[in-house]
């Protein structure tokens, strides 16, 4: 198959691109689009063949549900049978926003699309164009980020095309995105809230717009590791995994600068080549053979910013192994640490 990669400005949507990208969502077929958080793989979430189409594309396993974009809050009361009050709130604070609530599921989203479940997420994005092609498309889109399943997330057109091309028919290049890292998912499905996955929207700011606590799955940190299953059936996958291995260290960070340094000469004399993921502040201070920065401590925003890209970048390099300082503080840090730990396969050394 032919993959067209269009250029759409986010600022001034062409209306004839949008209009070609919706024929093909229509028409069953597969879209890939930016959104806030990172590039989505859309298909009308509503037609079980369309949504088939996905699961092919990303190669994704059958029970990892997709989720569902709506463009309007008026779209979200079709698709479940109640919206409790706090879910509510959430919606009216979040949205459009990296927000994904899971929901009890109506009559007429598929089971092909939840992944055989009775609950439905949903969220609504932030972003111009996402919202144009749902609008335009006359459907929710169910859109899971646009990778190859278990490989880091697409938060650039490149990325998409690198594992898509061949697979679906258009590409929509709207640039690099603006978060980089997926939705916060949270359960409202039953009594307590629980997130499911942790992203930009942080427990506290729920706690505070909802006014109830919310609890985090056991599973979403190291979890996984111990054997704990999930809630989100997507969060047991190996996922975000560059192609080479990579080490987390953490400690004092003068300790973990010496100690990869040391690792860096030892692989060496081994003729091997190594990779680092530094900051701005540690970058100078490293001896890998490739040492890129992720973003400054200062604000680590940026740092969620440029993950995927960071490790995708290494996929580009040979390198034999990747060692990263763990970026565990500030607003972010709880989210970046649940993708880097993963993509890690809970691999971690303290010094
Ligand atoms: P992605 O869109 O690729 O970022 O992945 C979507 C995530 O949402 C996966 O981890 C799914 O398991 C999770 N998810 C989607 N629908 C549900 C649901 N009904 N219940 C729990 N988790 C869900
Ligand atoms: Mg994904």
């Amino acid at each position: 198959m032919y993959t067209k990669v269009i250029k759409i400005n986010q600022e001034h949507i062409d209306k004839a691109v949008l209009e070609e990208a919706a024929d093909w969502i229509k028409r069953k077929e597969l879209v890939a689009f930016p959104t806030e958080t990172v590039y989505g793989l859309g298909a009308n979430g509503l037609d079980p063949e369309a949504s088939a189409k996905i699961y092919a594309a990303k190669g994704r396993p059958s029970d990892n549900p997709l989720i569902l974009h709506i463009s309007d809050m008026d779209e979200l009361e079709p698709l479940v049978q109640e919206i409790p009050g706090a879910a509510r709130k959430a919606a009216e604070a979040f949205w459009p926003g990296p927000m994904t609530m899971i929901l009890k599921k109506s009559e007429i989203v598929p089971l092909e699309t939840t992944g055989g479940l009775s609950t439905v997420a949903i969220r609504m994005p932030d972003h111009p164009i996402a919202r144009a092609l749902i609008r335009e498309s006359g459907c929710p889109i169910a859109a899971p980020s646009a990778n190859t399943s278990g490989k880091p997330s697409p938060t650039r057109a490149e990325h998409v095309f690198e594992d898509m091309n061949g697979r679906i028919p258009c590409i929509l290049d709207g640039g690099m995105v603006g978060i980089g890292i997926e939705s916060t998912i949270i359960d409202f499905s039953e009594k307590k809230p629980v997130i499911l996955r942790p992203g930009f929207i942080t427990p506290k700011m729920f706690e505070e717009v909802i006014g109830m606590p919310v609890a985090i799955d056991p599973a979403v940190m190291g979890g996984g590791a111990k054997g704990i299953a999930p809630k989100a059936p997507g969060m047991k996958y190996k996922h975000y995994a560059p192609k080479a291995e990579l080490v987390l260290v953490s400690g004092e960070e003068g300790k973990v600068i010496s100690y990869i340094n040391r690792k860096v000469t030892e692989a060496h004399r081994k003729g091997e080549r190594i990779g680092v993921i530094a900051t701005d502040e540690t970058a100078d201070r490293y001896q890998g053979d490739v040492v890129l920065s992720i973003g400054t401590k200062s604000c680590d925003s940026t740092i969620a910013y440029h993950l995927y890209d960071v490790l995708r970048r290494f996929d580009h390099e040979e390198v034999d192994m990747i060692y990263s300082q763990v970026f565990e503080t500030g607003e972010n840090g709880f989210a970046i640490m649940n993708r880097l730990t993963k993509a890690a396969g809970y691999e971690r050394i303290e010094v």
